[in-house]
């Protein structure tokens, strides 16, 4: 399809553009302005933000991928902008053969700005989660799956006059950040908070130090950070065809959010998944689920590469009639899940270390009712580098 062809109207060029994949800040313009920026030498992609007029603030759908799942919403509404700038993807990104270690110590951390921060989950939710993107200016780059530290201020508590230590947390965007422009990294934290077991109160003196201070952090705030660490959860992508089970809970969604953003949402020549990706998320209730909509969205768009299971404890049941966790959705695909292990399946598991007996436990019962042992095969799965494993 020609671009003049795509572009008859407004919603038939967002689509076009989808199709494209890539990335951008918005710039207000017209159809027109983006099929200028498309044929400029230096595109390498678009990314379209539409405004609905019934929205009273700019409602952004996701890099275009809602747009179709919208569309029928078209007819009764209207397009009444696009928005779109030109970005040039630092693909060099891509030509590392090694992921990036450690480039900041916790000696000499590289101080960061907070770019944005938003709270993530409804009003139902028990705690709260937000979506943090930090700047780093492209001086620490990293690769999905792997982890920042951040060095809250202040002192630290147990060693007076000496500054607080390191806390980890998983990298939630892809190497390209949010922006597509290799200059930030966004994680998914959780405000940690005490509750007095005596009096049930919550009990503001022991609130945890680093999550509050990053939930609290405001756009322009400094943050250092450390990293980026960690190889365990790296995405293998040797075999672009290759199955990926994920499992987690909670704030254990960030590595995966990474890896789906750069499978189904980004358009990078080395990389164009044509495998399964098989999301396990286990979260307390429906005003917990996190980055649904972008799940849904892939779903949609490629209902054959991206299956989606959710378990919400405090909401559904399972067939024994106790809470739902993810171990039970586990158990109940585990003869499809059993058969892509044999496959060369990669299963990956992270959030709550509390996660790992029940989920074990399932496993190895499944693993016996087939006449199979679970040690061996876990062995096995470990040899192969197939089992991923960053549970806190
Ligand atoms: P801390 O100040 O370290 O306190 C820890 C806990 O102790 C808190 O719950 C606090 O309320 C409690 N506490 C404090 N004082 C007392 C006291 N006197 N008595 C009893 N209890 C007390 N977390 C995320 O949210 N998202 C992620 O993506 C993420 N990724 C991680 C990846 C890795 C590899 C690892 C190892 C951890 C990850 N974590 C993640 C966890 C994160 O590193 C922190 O541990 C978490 O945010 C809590 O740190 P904090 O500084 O807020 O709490």
């Amino acid at each position: 399809m020609g671009l003049a062809q795509a572009c008859q109207d407004d919603l038939e060029c967002a689509r076009f553009f989808r199709v494209r994949g890539s990335m951008v800040l918005p710039s207000q313009g017209s159809t027109r302005d983006i099929v200028t920026a498309s044929q400029s030498p230096n595109c390498r992609g678009v990314r379209v933000q539409v405004l609905w007029p019934q929205f009273s603030r700019n409602k952004f759908l996701g890099e275009g991928l809602e747009l179709s799942a919208r569309s029928r919403l078209s007819t009764q509404l209207r397009l009444t902008k696009i928005y779109a700038k030109v970005v040039t993807i630092p693909i060099e990104l891509e030509e590392a053969t090694e992921p990036p270690i450690n480039l900041f110590k916790p000696k000499e951390p590289y101080t960061a700005t907070i770019k944005s921060n938003q709270k993530i989950v409804g009003p139902k939710a028990p705690g709260e989660t937000c979506h943090i993107v930090i700047d780093h200016g492209g001086n620490v780059p990293y690769w999905e799956g792997q982890s920042y530290g951040v060095i809250p201020p202040g002192e630290n508590p147990k060693k007076p006059g000496m500054p607080n230590t390191v806390r980890l947390y998983s990298i939630a965007s892809t190497r390209y950040g949010d922006d597509f422009d290799g200059k930030t990294a966004s994680l998914c934290v959780r405000r940690a908070v005490y509750y007095d077991p005596e009096t049930g109160k919550e009990d503001p003196a022991k609130k945890g130090i680093c999550s509050n201070f990053l939930c609290d952090s405001k756009p322009g705030d400094k943050v250092l950070i450390t990293g980026p660490s960690g190889k365990v959860m790296l995405l293998p992508e040797d075999d672009q065809k290759a199955c990926h089970i994920m499992v987690a809970t909670g704030t254990g969604i960030a590595p995966y959010r990474g890896y789906l953003r750069r499978m189904f949402m980004e358009n990078v020549p080395t990389f164009k998944f044509e495998g399964l990706a098989w999301l396990f998320l286990g979260v307390a209730n429906t005003d917990s689920l996190l980055y649904n909509e972008e799940f849904i969205s892939y779903q949609k768009q490629y209902p054959k590469n991206f299956r989606y299971d959710i378990a919400l404890s405090r909401e559904q049941l399972n067939k024994k009639g106790g809470k739902m966790y993810v171990q039970d959705k586990i158990e109940e695909y585990s003869e499809e899940i059993f058969k892509l292990l044999d496959g060369g399946a990669h299963i990956y598991f992270c959030g709550l270390k509390g996660m790992m007996p029940g989920i074990q436990d399932t496993l190895k019962r499944v693993a016996e009712e087939r006449g199979e042992s679970w040690d061996q095969k876990l062995l096995k799965l470990k040899k192969n580098k197939q089992w991923h494993v960053e549970v806190y």
